[in-house]
């Protein structure tokens, strides 16, 4: 899988824009991989519409963890699949840091989430300083107990992983191939001891950290690392479509 991740970027119109440029350029391409293109909330009715003759599945970017009510400025799982949309994105470090979404939100979440019938792209990995200490492991097995190792392996066939260290994104440092493979190969190990090999073998795990046109390939070439999560370089078409091809 390839998928990019909007943030809080473009108006609507700039999105539509951006996304017709995708869809285009994806009309005479047959790509090794799913490609989802995650947006803003208000984006996402107007998406689906736009890719439903195309390859390109949508996805949200967060949703709310109470079903519905009065949450003001909440958007609930069952709205976002209401739109079209087929994913959202949980446990982005931006959310984790900015937001205080903690282990406890994030396992509420991806349940309302599945419940929904929305996948979950699910977001792990560690600060800078937890690189540097050599705690990477612990931290990235720490939030997979936390927030989804509670699924039932029939939920957890829904779960991509994203690896996604956070001294790497929108920094313009990226893990080496190398040390993407090796955590990934981790997780992977994980998702063995909790559900078995054939899951593990199943499960996509995405890098995510200033991949971009020119890193795209060598990240991709590991046998673990199943495609990657695109912020900054997915709003650039031309960009997008050169990382989705390195898949
Ligand atoms: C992200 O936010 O998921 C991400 C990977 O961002 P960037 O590619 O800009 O580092």
């Amino acid at each position: 899988m390839v998928a990019g991740n909007w943030k809080m970027n473009t108006t609507l119109q700039e999105g539509i824009q951006l996304g017709t440029q995708i869809k285009n350029a994806l009309q005479d391409k047959q790509p090794a991989c799913e490609v989802v293109i995650a947006t803003p909330f208000i984006h996402l009715s107007k998406m689906a519409e736009l890719m439903q003759d195309s390859i390109v599945k949508i996805s949200a970017e967060n949703c709310a963890d109470k079903t519905s009510g009065a949450y003001t400025g909440e958007v609930s799982a069952a709205m976002v699949r209401s739109t079209g949309a087929q994913y959202t994105i949980l446990g982005h470090s931006e959310r984790r840091a900015y937001y205080h979404e903690d282990y406890d939100i994030l396992r509420q979440k991806v349940l309302l989430a599945l419940e929904n019938g929305l996948k979950v792209i699910f977001c792990i990995g560690e600060v800078k300083e937890e690189r540097e200490a050599g705690r990477q492991n612990e931290v990235v097995k720490a939030q997979l107990e936390g927030s989804v190792f509670n699924l039932t392996a029939e939920q957890f066939a829904n779960i991509t992983l994203a690896y996604e260290p956070v001294w790497a994104i929108g920094t313009g440092l990226t893990a080496t191939p190398a040390q993407a493979q090796e955590m990934h190969a981790y997780l992977r190990s994980l998702v063995a001891e909790q559900y078995g090999q054939n899951m593990a073998e199943d499960t996509t795990i995405l890098y995510g950290g200033s991949c971009n046109a020119k890193n795209a390939a060598e990240l991709f070439a590991n046998p673990d690392v199943d495609g990657g999560l695109i912020g900054g370089a997915s709003l650039k078409a031309d960009d997008f479509m050169t990382i989705i091809m390195a898949r």
